[in-house]
C-alpha cells in the first residue's frame, strides 16, 4: 500500500500516519518529523531550515524532495510501502514526487484529503501546543500556516482527483473513528487495485 496525505495543520496527519503505516507495517515517512530532527541535531541541513519552521514558512522544494527520494528508495528495499506525511505540500512537490514514483515504479495508490474546519484545527493546534511545545505553535505561526496551506497545498488536491487516486475523509471526529474510516477506505482500495505495493 502507498499512500500519501494532503491535509491541513493540525488535521490529525501524524497520527492518522502512525495508524496506517502500523496496520500496513509500511515506513512512515513524515517530512516536518525529519526536518525537525535535523533542527534538533544541529546539522547543516537542520541549520538551513531553522528560520523556515519557525516562522511557518514551506522549506524549499528541492531541500524535501531530496529527503524524500532517499526515503522512497529506501522504502522500495523495505517491500514497496509507504506513507508520505507532510509531503507534497507544493505543485512543485506533487509533480517531483510523481516523477519518482514513476521511476522506481513507486507511485502512490491513494492520495487521502483529510478535511477539517478552521476553528477544529486551530482549536486542536492550540491543544497541541500546550503538550508539545513546538516552535512553530505559536498564535501567529498557525494562522500563516493555515493560510499557506490554502494557498499553495490545498491547489494539489485537483490534480489528485484528476489522477482518480483521491479518497477525501471527514477529519472533524475522534481520532480513533477517523481511523477507521480510513483504513476502511484503503482495505477497499487494496481488494479493487490488487495492491502491487503491499509489503
Ligand atoms: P508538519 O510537521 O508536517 O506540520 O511540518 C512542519 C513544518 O516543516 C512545516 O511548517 C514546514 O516548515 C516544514 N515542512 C514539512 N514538510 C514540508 C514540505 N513537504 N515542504 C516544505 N516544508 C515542509
Amino acid at each position: 500500500m502507498r499512500v500519501l496525505m494532503v491535509a491541513p495543520p493540525g488535521a490529525g496527519k501524524g497520527t492518522q500516519a502512525t495508524v496506517i503505516a502500523s496496520h500496513f507495517d509500511i515506513p512512515h515517512i513524515a517530512t516536518g518529523a525529519l526536518l525537525r530532527d535535523h533542527v534538533a541535531r544541529d546539522t547543516d541541513l537542520g541549520k538551513a531550515v531553522r528560520e523556515h519552521l519557525d516562522r511557518g514558512e514551506l522549506v524549499p522544494d528541492a531541500i524535501v524532495m531530496t529527503m524524500v527520494r532517499e526515503a522512497i528508495v529506501a522504502a522500495k528495499a523495505a517491500g514497496g510501502g509507504y506513507v508520505l506525511d507532510g509531503v507534497p505540500r507544493t505543485m512543485e512537490q506533487a509533480r517531483a514526487a510523481y516523477r519518482i514514483g514513476l521511476e522506481l515504479n513507486m507511485t502512490a495508490d491513494v492520495a487521502l484529503h483529510l478535511q477539517a474546519d478552521d476553528e477544529e484545527l486551530l482549536r486542536r493546534l492550540r491543544a497541541r501546543a500546550v503538550v508539545e511545545r513546538r516552535s512553530d505553535d505559536t498564535e501567529d505561526v498557525m494562522r500563516h500556516r493555515l493560510r499557506v496551506y490554502y494557498e499553495v497545498t490545498h491547489p494539489i488536491i485537483a490534480w489528485y482527483r484528476e489522477r482518480g487516486i483521491l479518497v477525501p475523509i471527514d477529519a472533524m471526529r475522534p481520532a480513533k473513528d477517523v481511523a477507521r474510516d480510513i483504513i476502511d477506505a484503503l482495505e477497499a482500495r487494496r481488494r479493487t487495485t490488487g495492491d502491487a505495493g503491499a509489503s
